[in-house]
């Protein structure tokens, strides 16, 4: 039998030119056939595919809108017993196990040799303060460990880095050893509010006291540098004013807040008993009222009381007759200080807070004004030993570390009613009008200047601790959006 080419025949056939060309015009025609059919076939596929990906997609929305309600439901209800606690998170984990996997990213972070990385221990790093030092840090590119029991801390604020591979996690009470090989220790590990340290008084003395001698004893052992969270309160009461680094103090042991300050002094006076005797390097930070994203509704604390009353519509508590002042720094330029305090040579303690001082009444009407011009005041009994004044006098840190506050009270504000705002709106809690905003920096929304980068653009590289001795190229220059 003549082979044949789909169908006509070819071989020794009288016709055997025009079948040539017959035969090959079929198998022109077929392979035209073919590519048709192939395209519409990729067409029909590449169709599904996308279609898929919508599904996807919308999977994922149907998803988050489902755990958005449960949350909202579960904010609403008293979460006092330990059996609806549970029910509330297997509810939740049951929603996102039926939900498709989802691969997580991370924030970006500088590229850094691995060689000059540091290994940076935080503790207290899942609070107010530590999660934005973290961000400050790891966006460095250093490795960053977190040691945290979760007093007054929250998951929530460093959870955009668990599972990344230069950052770590131990929930853990630093008043218990802890060993760990680090390069630099930043102890912030206390609660700082007012109600939360004087919760449990005994306690708050073993986390200034214990917790700070288990950290010193890490310094020692493995040669890292601890900069101490001190505070203003180590004046107390103050007779002189603004408060210098000179100034001993006013304060009460007996007294209220005497667990906190008498703490806190205590952790200095360690800080610099290891430092004589057994060499620890170590710096101590005197840290003023602070405010910012990330505070806790129930923190207690005059700034996010005020803005979070304001905003709910209910009457702003003012302690005694609000003639007591205090000045408030931004959350920003404070971990801008310490990272700088941390690598300076400077071992005495240095005040880091921002001279713009109120009366707590006038504070008040600020914040009423810019949230809830409707809000009332109303006065409750002053609380014992309540400092009556409190301004730093911050030339110490202006002369030896070049720092000074950059963000001012209204834009703080700005950030921070944002941020409250957004906490109640999703516990369904926010009364007063959602749109009504504070129009002066609505412009500055897209990249406020507290962010990780920016705080991280103001500094130098020996600030940051990297010593200069590879090209700026590699150091600091590549932003990388890490997904393991
Ligand atoms: P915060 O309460 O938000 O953070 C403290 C963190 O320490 C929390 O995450 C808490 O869970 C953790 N912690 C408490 N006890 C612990 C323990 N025994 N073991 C392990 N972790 C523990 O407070 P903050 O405002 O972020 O303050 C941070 C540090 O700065 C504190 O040392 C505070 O004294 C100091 N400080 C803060 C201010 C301020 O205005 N924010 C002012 C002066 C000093
Ligand atoms: N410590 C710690 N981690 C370490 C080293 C020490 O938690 O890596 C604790 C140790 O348990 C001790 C405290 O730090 O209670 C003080 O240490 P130091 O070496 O000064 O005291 P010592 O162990 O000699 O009593
Ligand atoms: N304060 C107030 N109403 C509140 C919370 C605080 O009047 O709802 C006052 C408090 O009495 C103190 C000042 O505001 O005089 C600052 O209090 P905060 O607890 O923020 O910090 P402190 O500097 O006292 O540690």
């Amino acid at each position: 039998m003549s082979p044949s080419i789909f169908g006509a025949r070819i071989g020794s056939s009288p016709l055997m030119i025009s079948s040539s060309i017959f035969t090959f015009r079929s198998a022109l025609i077929s392979i035209i056939i073919i590519i048709i059919v192939l395209y519409l076939l990729f067409q029909a596929s590449s169709t599904a595919s996308s279609s898929k990906e919508d599904a996807f997609k919308l999977q994922i929305a149907r998803l988050e809108a489902t755990v958005k309600d449960l949350e909202v439901r579960h904010g609403k209800i008293h979460l006092d017993m330990a059996q609806n606690v549970q029910q509330v998170v297997s509810e939740q984990y049951a929603q996102v196990l039926s939900g498709p996997l989802v691969q997580k990213s991370y924030p970006m972070v500088f590229l850094m040799p691995a060689m000059m990385r540091k290994r940076i221990l935080i503790t207290g790093g899942a609070g107010f303060v530590g999660s934005h030092l973290v961000d400050a840090l790891m966006t460095q590119g250093h490795y960053v460990y977190v040691l945290d029991n979760l007093f007054t801390g929250r998951h929530r604020n460093i959870e955009h880095w668990m599972g990344h591979p230069q950052f770590q996690f131990f929930q853990h009470d630093v008043i218990q050893p802890f060993y760990l090989e680090v390069d630099q220790i930043y102890h912030l590990a206390c609660p700082a509010s007012p109600p939360h340290y004087q919760f449990n008084p005994i306690k708050t003395i073993k986390t200034s006291v214990l917790g700070t001698m288990n950290m010193l004893g890490l310094a020692k052992r493995v040669k890292a540098r601890l900069l101490f969270t001190s505070t203003s309160e180590v004046y107390g009461d103050p007779d002189v004013q603004p408060q210098s680094e000179d100034y001993n103090g006013n304060v009460n042991t007996m007294g209220p807040r005497a667990c906190y300050d008498e703490g806190k002094r205590l952790g200095e006076t360690l800080c610099y008993s290891y430092a004589n005797e057994e060499g620890v390097e170590t710096r101590v930070a005197r840290i003023f009222n602070t405010y910012g994203p990330r505070m806790r509704l129930d923190d207690g604390r005059v700034v996010s009381n005020f803005i979070t009353q304001s905003l709910q519509g209910l009457p702003v508590t003012i302690y005694g007759d609000g003639k007591q002042t205090r000045s408030f720094q931004y959350v920003s330029d404070l971990v801008t200080g310490l990272i700088k305090l941390m690598n300076s040579e400077y071992n005495k303690p240095v005040n880091i807070g921002n001279p713009d001082e109120y009366s707590v009444l006038n504070f008040a009407t600020k914040i009423i004004n810019l949230v809830n011009p409707q809000a009332k005041v109303k006065h409750l009994d002053g609380t014992q030993d309540d400092p009556k004044q409190r301004r730093p006098d911050i030339s110490r840190a202006k002369e030896i570390l070049r720092w000074e506050p950059k963000v001012t009270i209204d834009e703080g504000l700005y950030h921070t009613i944002k941020y409250f705002r957004s906490e109640l709106k999703s516990l369904g809690n926010l009364p007063i009008d959602e749109q009504r905003e504070m129009p002066q920096f609505t412009s500055k929304d897209v990249e406020p200047l507290w962010t990780a980068k920016s705080i991280n653009d103001a500094l130098t590289d020996s600030e940051r601790g990297v010593k200069n001795t590879v090209s700026a190229e590699l150091v600091g220059k590549r932003l990388e959006r890490s997904s393991p």
